[in-house]
């Protein structure tokens, strides 16, 4: 059974990613894109996922998303298995309960914002909502006088505020963002943070984002360090005063671990 509404999200289990190992095969070489991956996420907490380039962190999150089978361990969402759920339940799961973010936005260019927006409803048997919440939805955006147009007629960041409509419209528990901030300019990025974190609060969602930029992690309560698909550690971002120090901690966790690699 998969609810639709999700609209009350205080009750839901944690997120829970058990002993996920992930092996890619190309030809007669393995990829160990993520080993063993253990992870405990409250509802409505918002986590960020740092890491090197190839360290594991898009793999995670298409994982949670049950975009990717892992060969090892098991997730769970709302408290629900997706190891045993069949392919056509992870797709309804997926639309009605994980928001989707990503770097390249990925809008459809020949609909208008708003069609963009209601796509995934649309996809979900036409799932009715209020024209009230799709407004004051584009409004809290700033979208209102934006929605007719098309993706080609939009900003970076205005794109990237379609994707989150479309990602949030239907109340989600989770949104799983990967380089959200990543085709914008700083500032554009940091609006992007804000919003994302406002939901975060205001509807009990849980906010996973995958980044390598400190100024965008730091909106998070916690990063979690992937380096070689493994966790190399995780902390609290409540310690740290300003991005800077935090950028400075994050760069001494990733060399203190190359520096043992090395001597070992
Ligand atoms: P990140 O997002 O941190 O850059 P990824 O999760 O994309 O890292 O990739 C982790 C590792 O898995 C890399 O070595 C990458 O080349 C490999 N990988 C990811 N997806 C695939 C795939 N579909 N086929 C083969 N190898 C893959
Ligand atoms: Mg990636």
């Amino acid at each position: 059974m998969i609810a639709t509404n999700v609209s009350d999200t205080t009750s839901l289990p944690p997120l829970e990613v058990a002993r996920i190992t992930k092996r890619f095969r190309q030809g007669n070489v393995t990829v160990e894109a993520l080993r063993d991956v253990s992870l405990t996420i409250g509802q409505g907490e918002f986590v960020a996922v740092m890491g090197a380039s190839g360290s594991g962190k898009s793999t995670l999150l298409h994982v949670i998303a049950g975009l990717t089978r892992p060969d090892e361990g098991r997730v769970l969402v709302d408290g629900q298995d997706l190891s045993a759920m069949s392919d056509r339940n992870l797709t309804l799961f997926r639309r009605r309960r994980i928001g989707l973010v990503f770097q390249a936005f990925n809008l459809i260019p020949t609909l208008n914002a708003r069609d963009n927006i209601l796509l995934p409803l649309l996809a979900d048997g036409n799932r009715e909502i209020e024209r009230s919440h799709l407004m004051d939805l584009l409004q809290r955006l700033g979208l209102a006088e934006r929605y007719r147009h098309r993706p080609d007629a939009l900003s970076g960041g205005e794109q990237q505020r379609v994707a989150i409509a479309r990602a949030i419209i239907g109340s989600p528990s989770t949104i799983l963002a990967d380089e959200p901030t990543g085709s914008l300019d700083s500032v554009t990025g940091q609006g992007i943070c804000a919003i994302l974190q406002q939901f975060c609060r205001e509807q009990g969602c849980t906010i996973i984002v995958v980044t390598h930029e400190p100024a965008v992690a730091v909106w998070a309560e916690r990063i979690v360090v992937l380096k070689d698909g493994r966790v190399l550690t995780e902390f609290a971002t409540e310690r740290f005063r300003d991005v800077h120090t935090l950028a400075a901690h994050y760069q001494d966790v990733v060399s203190a671990a190359s520096a043992t690699e090395v001597q070992g």
